[in-house]
C-alpha cells in the first residue's frame, strides 16, 4: 500500500528513497554495540548509561556500561566545573557565572553522550 505522496513523488520523478533516508539519520542517532558493532543502541540508553546504568544492546542484548574510567573523569570535570563557577560567582556577587555553568554543563554531557566508549560487562548468568 503506498500513500498517494509517494505516488505523486514517482510520477513526477521525485526520489522515493524517502524511508531509507530517514533510517540512515535514524541510524545516525544511535550507537554501534562494542559487541556485535550493530547500531543497537538509541540515543535514550547511551544517556542512561553516562548516568552509571546498565544498559542492553537492542541487537545482542548484550549488557553494556560506559567506560567507567572515563566516566569517572567525565564526573571529575562536572564537578571541577561547578565548584569552580560558584566560587567565581560567590566572589563576583553575580548570578552570570552560573549561568554560564549551566551551559557548559550541558555542553559537557552532550560531548560525554556523543562520545563515551561503552563497555561489554560480562552476563549475569555466567559465573566469572
Ligand atoms: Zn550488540
Amino acid at each position: 500500500m503506498e500513500s498517494a505522496t509517494l505516488v505523486c513523488a514517482r510520477v513526477t520523478g521525485y526520489d522515493t528513497n524517502w524511508g531509507e533516508q530517514s533510517k540512515n539519520i535514524l541510524s545516525m542517532k544511535r550507537f554501534t554495540c562494542p559487541k556485535c558493532k550493530q547500531n543497537g543502541i538509541s540515543f535514550k540508553d547511551k544517556y542512561r548509561a553516562s548516568l552509571w546504568q546498565v544498559i542492553y544492546c537492542n541487537s545482542c542484548g548484550a549488557r553494556l556500561c560506559a567506560q567507567p574510567w572515563l566516566l569517572a573523569f567525565a564526573y571529575f570535570i562536572y564537578t571541577w566545573a561547578v565548584v569552580s563557577f560558584v566560587t567565581i560567582a560567590f566572589y563576583r556577587e553575580s548570578y552570570m557565572p552560573i549561568l554560564y555553568l549551566v551551559l557548559i554543563w550541558l555542553s559537557l554531557d552532550f560531548i560525554s553522550v556523543m562520545s563515551m566508549p561503552l563497555s561489554v560487562m560480562r552476563p549475569l548468568n555466567r559465573p566469572p
